[in-house]
């Protein structure tokens, strides 16, 4: 759904770009139009002013030769020169030309070839071609303006220009003197040439740059027609392979004459297109960076499906594991709880049958006792593997005396070696024997790796357990502490090695000897060091055996603990301890909704002398408590689930009674209910301790010693 809308996007942009390439093309096709269009009448525009300039000077001369004229024959003819004396020196470029006068030719002041065409001429006024005037031997023309005496003589009065000057004044430049103008008269002969550094100046004709063989001759009629008329306009001829644009104008101020201006088409295209050029680049950039950011989009969001994919991939990978730990974990458990079972039921069935036999019977109950402790610890893994799992497994910070603790555990074990017939050595050199830590959970790590070495090394086999302080220097407060076990054992295959921390996973070498485990042990094992920021790594080689390697980092405490102290803590209590505590004075409610729990936890904590009062819901509890006066009872035993009223809302209810002992009468959970979650609500609900089902006897005096003081007197 999503890549389809990562499509539709992206090809939404692709298609806006390609519209905007068309759209650009037509743009720059016409900007190029109006480019050209534009650049003509710039052309157009430039010549007219040039022919408006020309136009006027010619007329503001003629003006003066109308003024003079009117002077002059106001007078006599005679006084003429005197009049045209005193124009001169104003004016000296304009002279009287007497007509039909015999000394034309001789006449010194006068030009030959003026003389020549005024004596043919009939025009009252008019511009004279260019020429190369006989007095100065300069390229000139002139101006004229016919004048008749009163004596019927005739003059004209004449202005002369030189070329090169009037040149100066219409000299257009175009596109950088590429483009050159001339003044043309009707017949294309050019009058006056501009003064341009590139002009061709031998070209006498301006239809000598249009071959009839480069172009069409009707068009170069029509160009020769609107010349002779002297019309204004443009057209565009080619000059060897050469676009050329002729611009014109025809000048007024009776003259024949017309400006023209020649520009290469190259040069105004080029000019064009450098401006098309970079709006070109402009809009090529845009279209690109929309290109691009189409791309990027496309790119960016199908990387996403893919992360989206394959992080859907591997949930779908994980919940596939979990679901094949899960059916692994239900078929171990199956496996592994039928066992003792089986043992349990068949033991009771053969001690039902053999009930006179004394001897048997306390053989069946001490092998139902073997596999209901088998039971027991199953459960507790299953108990540890969730809340590894779950992260909810929480450390307790002990004060703990480690050879103490050691050589504990290893007694343990040192029976255990000797009933499989094994050789089990010990050795341990610490510096700092005072530490912090979680005993029972250090406990159940050696004991977990000691019993394995137990169980798969074979008969007159050896375990070396050793603990020693690490010697780098107690970093922060804590001291590195190296277990290891090593055993002359069956061993593990290298690539078992990679598994081994997980659950349920054991070694082939391991169930072809048909040694009997969980494969469990290991990954608490390894969860709990984890938790404890310890490590643990292994070597084995088959049938040569293996060792467990361990580091524990633990809080070092600088002053020792007192001996006896720890001994306490940590020891399994005294059956002669136990006999001194006598607590028959002392009452206790015991909450149960089943019948047979109550059965057995009445008899087993009643081992301890305590009187027992029963309550088989939340509520009775609670009406048993608030019907009997203050310290009544010295504790209460609360089961968690039960019918009519929970263990919790009891709890609640019992501490919220606006009475002395209400808050603090201990209430011990006594509860199936043994995940880290349980423990947590019922401290919650105001319960102080919690201890986990099947009842234990030694959890239990510790719960009666630490809570119950025996030196109070009884209430009854
Ligand atoms: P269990 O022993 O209940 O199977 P563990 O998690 O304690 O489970 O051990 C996992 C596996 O690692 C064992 O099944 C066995 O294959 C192997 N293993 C552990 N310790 C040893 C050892 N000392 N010697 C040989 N194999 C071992």
């Amino acid at each position: 759904m999503k890549k389809k809308k990562t499509i539709i996007i992206s090809a939404i942009l692709f298609v806006m770009a390609l519209m905007l390439s068309v759209s650009s093309f037509l743009f720059v096709d016409g900007v190029n139009r109006q480019l050209w269009i534009h650049s003509i009448r710039t052309m157009t525009e430039t010549i007219h002013q040039g022919v408006n300039s020309l136009n006027i000077q010619l007329e503001d001369d003629f003006d003066v030769l109308e003024m003079i004229k009117v002077d002059i024959i106001k007078g006599d003819s005679s006084e003429f020169e005197e009049i045209m004396e005193s124009y001169n020196i104003v004016e000296p470029d304009i002279k009287l030309y007497i007509r039909n006068n015999i000394d034309l030719d001789n006449h010194i002041k006068h030009d030959k070839e003026v003389c020549k065409y005024l004596e043919n001429s009939d025009l009252e006024r008019g511009v004279l071609d260019s020429h190369i005037s006989s007095l100065t031997g300069e390229r000139v023309f002139n101006i004229f303006e016919r004048v008749y005496f009163k004596n019927d003589m005739e003059a004209y009065l004449v202005k002369e220009y030189r070329t090169k000057e009037i040149a100066e004044q219409f000299t257009l430049t175009f596109y950088d003197y590429t483009g050159f103008s001339y003044l043309v008269n009707r017949d294309g002969t050019i009058m006056v040439r501009s003064r341009h550094k590139n002009s061709n100046k031998t070209l006498s004709n301006i239809f000598d740059l249009i071959s009839p063989q480069q172009n069409e001759l009707n068009m170069i009629d029509a160009f020769k027609d609107s010349i002779y008329k002297l019309k204004t306009g443009w057209a565009k001829f080619n000059y060897y392979g050469e676009g050329m644009i002729f611009c014109y104008e025809g000048l007024r101020a009776d003259s024949n004459w017309l400006l023209v201006s020649v520009v290469p088409e190259a040069v105004i295209t080029k000019q064009a297109e450098s401006i098309l050029l970079k709006t070109i680049l402009f809009l090529g950039v845009i279209v690109i960076i929309i290109l691009i950011i189409a791309a990027l989009f496309y790119a960016v969001k199908m990387q996403e499906s893919k992360i989206h994919t394959e992080e859907l991939q591997s949930a779908l990978r994980q919940v596939d594991a979990a679901n094949k730990v899960k059916g692994q974990f239900l078929m171990n458990m199956s496996h592994d709880v039928r066992t003792p079972l089986n043992t349990i039921l068949g033991m009771t069935a053969i001690a039902k049958k053999e009930s006179n036999n004394k001897e048997k019977m306390n053989e069946c109950v001490e092998k139902i006792d073997i596999a209901g402790k088998h039971l027991l610890s199953l459960v507790n893994d299953v108990l540890d593997m969730s809340q590894i799992d779950r992260g909810k497994m929480i450390l307790t910070q002990d004060d703990i005396m480690l050879t103490q603790l050691f050589e504990k555990v290893a007694d343990m074990m040192k029976i255990e070696a000797k009933e499989a017939k094994l050789t089990l050595d010990l050795s341990i050199q610490l510096r700092n024997e005072h530490i912090i830590g979680d005993s029972l959970r250090i406990q159940q790590v050696l004991i977990n790796i000691i019993n394995n070495a137990i169980k798969y090394t074979p008969a007159g086999g050896h375990v070396l357990l050793e603990l020693i302080q690490l010697e780098d220097d107690i970093k922060e407060g804590y001291g590195t502490y190296r277990f290891s076990c090593t055993d002359t054992g069956i061993g593990m295959g290298q690539d078992f090695l990679d598994r081994i921390f997980l659950f349920f996973e054991r070694d082939r070498n391991t169930t072809l000897s048909g040694v009997a485990g969980t494969g469990v042990g290991l990954a608490i094992t390894k969860g709990i060091l984890d938790l404890m920021g310890g490590t643990i790594s292994v070597k084995s080689e088959i049938d040569k055996g293996s060792t467990f390697t361990v580091d524990f980092h633990f809080k070092v405490q600088q002053q020792e603990l007192q001996q006896e102290e720890h001994t306490q803590d940590v020891a399994v209590m005294s059956d002669s301890q136990k006999e001194m505590d006598d607590y028959t004075s002392k009452r206790i409610l015991l909450v149960e909704d089943v019948e047979l729990n109550m059965e057995i936890a009445e008899e087993l904590i009643g081992t301890t002398g305590v009187q027992i009062e029963k309550a088989y819901n939340g509520k009775e509890a609670v009406e048993l408590f608030a019907k009997n006066p203050c310290g009544y009872y010295h504790l209460i035993f609360m089961d968690i689930q039960m019918p009519v009223m929970d263990g919790y809302e009891a709890t609640k209810q019992i501490r919220n009674f606006d009475r002395k002992d209400a808050k603090t009468i201990p209430i011990i959970a006594l509860s199936a209910n043994a995940l880290a979650d349980d423990v947590e609500n019922a401290l919650q609900a105001g319960m102080n301790e919690h201890i986990a089902k099947p009842i234990d006897m030694e959890a239990v005096w510790k719960i009666l010693k630490k809570y119950i003081t025996l030196s109070s007197k009884s209430p009854t």
